[in-house]
């Protein structure tokens, strides 16, 4: 499991809370999106900038990448492009997110 630190947004200096996001994949020159739910980040309390560690950018990618490669692969597609959810379980925030970096709402 990866923990959030606490920092300040880099736009603004403003505070940073972890939250959990949700993000439309998308690539070009190809009609699928994949949405993802539940990913957490860093968001901040002023201006809404987000950042999503690298690990889990990284682990995303490597999940969505494969099903945009399998439907750019395709030659004649015999459906419309589907709708991809993905989900991650809502964690409690201090399971990424430990006491020690994050202050309390
Ligand atoms: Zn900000």
């Amino acid at each position: 499991m990866i923990s959030l630190k606490k920092r300040s947004c880099p736009e603004c200096h403003g505070e940073m809370q972890p939250r959990l996001i949700n993000l439309l994949y998308k690539r070009e020159n190809c009609e699928l999106e994949a949405e993802v739910i539940g990913i957490p980040a860093n968001v901040c309390t002023t201006c809404y900038y987000r950042i999503i560690p690298g690990t889990i950018a990284k682990y995303i990618d490597s999940l969505v990448d494969p099903i945009f490669a399998a439907e750019t692969a395709q030659r004649e597609n015999p459906l419309p492009a589907p709708h991809i959810g993905i989900q991650f379980p809502a964690l409690e925030r201090d399971l990424y997110c430990p006491e020690s970096t994050c202050s309390a709402e």
